[in-house]
């Protein structure tokens, strides 16, 4: 596909374009239009594959030296070391009778198209992680990209198997990639107790796993193990499969465990911590939002700068208590009105049309007043929501507040302020807090 041609495209395209090819230069007949319905299942067989990818509730808390691992392209090995695809699930060969863990028989004799289409695509992954030990720095940025871009390539086209319309799509090679994702996680679990690491959180393909005293050099070890222990155990149905890898992506110094808001249990994907190189990892934080005005970005950023100092647990709660000043300090810059509109502009996504709101929303005043001006919003469209002292309309639009200001809803933007604070100092009210001792 011509790079003219991609950058206008989604990014299945790419994808659907590279797996057409494979299958016609291997002499497959593509249907133009798909029409292949799912397999009838029993409720039973819903209930075991339907699944999804495996997630696990951590234990909340402040941790220091935790290690993260990640497996390198999860999805897309399993694909390609157990040939998933389209037609080789339960394919019509006979002599192919090697069942998968979801009970369903795959092809040993033909490598699938889909398989084939990721591996070219992992290789060439594998190629530039491999080139990024060996450049001169200036060239670094470039190879990254390229590894990063291929990564997410990858990461869709697992999705896409799962995608009833894609061509090569079927949902049960999905649900077979997620089953063995889960084994693959569960192994790495047993093997990190069964050697006397603790496991603290596992999310889809990643682990965090922590040793009192433990070292990089131990963790290094361990990575080592843990990819021996792997390559007996999930050996796929390819002769010429790929191993599985499992890589350390680093030690945090400290790493925070955030349960929910409202009833206190860990969840998956809430964190923040910073690893011994001086990055910040930072998941479901509003900082990562889309909808986020840019002054709560400003603070939760100006909080992790403050807090990427710290090199412990014991640091870390210290720095805590000195970002009470940053506080103050945007608490006073709302009050003074030191903010532009646009960093106060909340962007919020408008999910139907304004006469199917059943209650009065910011979102459904704000496309309200739109629709008034003769501006219609689309389902899908986002409007910048400013917050006014009106009591007679919960949020309205920036293009008219640009010709008609009034006073801001000061008390509001405070409340949402303290809001985002709350991430840094739940410990302080919660009896749930423990600083793990190992
Ligand atoms: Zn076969």
């Amino acid at each position: 596909m011509p790079v003219q041609q991609l950058s206008r495209t989604t990014i299945g395209t790419p994808i659907t374009s590279l797996e057409m090819r494979i299958a016609f230069e291997e002499g497959y007949l593509i249907p133009f239009r798909k029409n292949l319905p799912e397999d009838p299942k029993t409720a039973d067989q819903l209930i075991n594959v339907d699944k999804g990818g495996l997630s696990f509730r951590p234990l909340t808390g402040v941790y220091e030296n935790v290690a993260e691992f990640d497996f390198f392209s999860m999805y897309p090995s399993i694909i390609a070391s157990y040939n998933l695809s389209y037609e080789t699930i339960n394919c019509k060969h006979p002599e192919c009778t090697t069942k998968l863990p979801t009970n369903y028989r795959v092809c040993t004799k033909k490598e699938g198209i889909v398989p084939k289409a990721l591996k070219f695509l992992l290789n060439r992954r594998i190629y530039y992680k491999k080139a990024l030990k060996q450049v001169q720095p200036e060239k670094k940025a470039i190879l990254d990209r390229r590894q990063k871009g291929l990564k997410w390539l990858l990461v869709v086209s697992f999705g896409y198997l799962g995608y009833k319309n894609a061509v090569f799509g079927r949902i049960e090679s999905h649900e077979t990639t997620t089953a063995i994702g889960r084994q693959l996680l569960l192994f790495v679990k047993e093997i990190v107790e069964a050697k006397g690491f603790r496991l603290i959180h596992a999310l889809t393909d990643a682990v965090w796993i922590y040793r009192k005293g433990a070292t990089e050099k131990d963790y290094r070890l361990l990575e080592k193990y843990l990819n021996k222990r792997l390559r007996e155990k999930f050996e796929g149905v390819n002769k010429n499969h790929l191993d599985f890898k499992i890589l350390l992506e680093g030690v945090f110094d400290w790493i925070v465990f955030l349960p929910s808001k409202q009833d206190g249990i860990g969840v998956p994907n809430r964190f923040y911590g910073k690893f011994r190189n001086g990055e910040i990892k930072v998941r479901g934080l509003e900082i990562r939002r889309k909808d986020t005005p840019e002054f709560i970005k400003m603070f939760q950023t100006e909080i992790l700068e403050r807090l990427k100092k710290a090199k412990n647990k014991k640091e870390f709660l210290e720095k805590i208590s000195e970002t009470e000043e940053i506080l103050k300090k945007y608490q006073e810059k709302l009050k003074n009105g030191e903010f532009n509109i646009f960093q106060l502009i909340v962007k919020k996504k408008v999910s139907k049309e304004v006469n199917q709101y059943r209650t009065k929303t910011d979102i459904s005043d704000s496309a309200g007043t739109l629709l008034k001006e003769g501006i219609k919003v689309n389902p899908g469209e986002r409007i910048n929501i400013l917050y006014v002292k009106n009591e007679l309309i919960k949020g309205m639009p920036l293009e008219i507040y640009i010709n008609f200001p009034q006073p801001l809803d000061l008390e509001k933007y405070l409340k949402m302020l303290e809001d985002s604070y709350w991430s840094f100092i739940w410990h302080k009210n919660s009896d749930k807090f423990q600083i793990f001792e190992g």
